[in-house]
């Protein structure tokens, strides 16, 4: 599955951003199952939509950002550092978001 239709799968179930899901799975007709965690667990994750998923310019102290690639999500000191996780496609990141899901 590419990065493409697994975010448009999350979007179509209603997910704003990956620290809403628990755990994500493919199911054997193609469909793809989801569990969400609760509100109070809600944790910081990549964001979902176009208009939060953008690589920041600038990073601010104190603020939770997602590697764009694989959705690791960190503190970091330099816009263009490199991801741990994935370290040949690191270097975008976007604002982590951490908002609870509204259903
Ligand atoms: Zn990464």
């Amino acid at each position: 599955m590419s990065h493409d239709e697994f975010f448009a799968e999350m979007r179509q179930q209603g997910v704003e951003h990956l620290g809403q899901v628990r755990t994500g799975l493919l199911e054997a007709d193609g469909n793809f199952s989801i569990l969400l965690h609760t509100s109070e667990k809600t944790d910081y994750g990549m964001p979902l939509f176009p208009k939060q998923y953008r690589p920041v310019e600038q990073v601010e102290a104190g603020v939770y950002y997602a590697c764009m690639y694989c959705g690791y999500v960190d503190e970091i000191s330099d816009p263009n550092q490199c991801c741990p996780r994935c370290e040949d496609n690191c270097n975008n990141w976007a604002k982590a978001l951490n908002n609870h899901i509204v259903k």
